[in-house]
């Protein structure tokens, strides 16, 4: 697991000894102490995150577990969450300006499809259901998947984005803090571009460490789950070394406070 640029020079910024204030609790394999480190790119700024926590821990139902509880604690964030007022939700924002850039790259497009890769709580696709796009929810937990059917009504795939089967035609996918839960980012970038119509586009959103590192090592983007957390630099070069034009980089301040960046990537 690299750095998105390619470069080898990877130097420790921030070394734990003890998971810092509102990090989710893991189990480390065979009762290990908690350690890791996070190292900076010397070329391009990016984070990466090195620790000896099973992966499985961390996609497997834990996650879910941990974060929401079961099935009922799905619905019931998601309708907490979609109870949020505009101004204090990510996902408002996110899907307004997914909307804006598809209006001035496309102009108008009857009914839209995109792939929400990672879909989560399904906030994100219950929003752009209502702005009359076709979503496709795609999760590796059972009861994400099924929460995506039942509750908002949308065609849910369950399973690793990697291995699954996958229908193609889509005019955008979708990558909602998602690839830096990842080893190797630039591989689900690769497999987006298979799933694309002609004229297609890929959304991201991803940490930026750039703006969190000001902040100093206990900021959640540099939580455990984040095996990579980007730059500027290092978004701009994983879309490129995948094959992708990049059209937009933004970087912003969420409502929730997450520092986070931003890219639109097109074929
Ligand atoms: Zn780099």
């Amino acid at each position: 697991m690299g750095c998105p640029c390619a470069g080898s020079l990877l130097v420790r910024a921030f070394e734990y000894h003890a998971p810092p204030a509102g990090e989710t609790r893991y189990t480390f394999a065979d009762g290990q102490p908690y350690w890791r480190e996070v190292c900076r790119c010397g070329a391009c700024g990016h984070f990466v995150s090195r620790h000896h926590l099973d992966e499985g821990a961390l996609y497997g139902g834990q996650y879910v577990d941990s974060t929401y509880g079961d099935y009922e604690g799905i619905c019931r964030a998601h309708a907490r969450v979609m109870g949020l007022p505009p101004e204090r939700s990510d996902n408002a924002g996110r899907v307004q300006r997914l909307i804006e850039f598809a209006a001035h790259y496309w102009g108008p497009r009857r009914t839209p499809r995109i792939l929400d890769v990672g879909s989560g709580l399904c906030v994100f696709l219950t929003r752009m259901k209502a702005a009359g796009w076709e979503g496709t929810a795609l999760d590796p937990d059972p009861r994400a998947a099924r929460h995506a059917e039942e509750n908002v009504g949308v065609r849910a795939i369950c399973g690793d984005f990697m291995a699954v089967d996958l229908p193609g035609g889509f005019d955008a996918v979708s990558f909602n803090k998602v690839l830096e839960h990842v080893p190797e980012p630039q591989l689900m970038l690769l497999r987006a571009k298979e799933c694309l119509a002609p004229g297609g586009f890929v959304y991201v959103e991803v940490p930026d460490g750039e703006a969190a590192a000001a902040e100093g090592p206990g900021r959640e983007e540099f939580f455990i789950e984040h095996l990579h957390v980007f730059s500027a630099a290092s978004l701009a070069a994983l879309g490129e070394r995948a094959g992708f034009r990049l059209r937009l980089l933004e970087r912003l301040r969420e409502p929730s406070s997450k520092f986070t960046l931003r890219a639109f990537l097109s074929i």
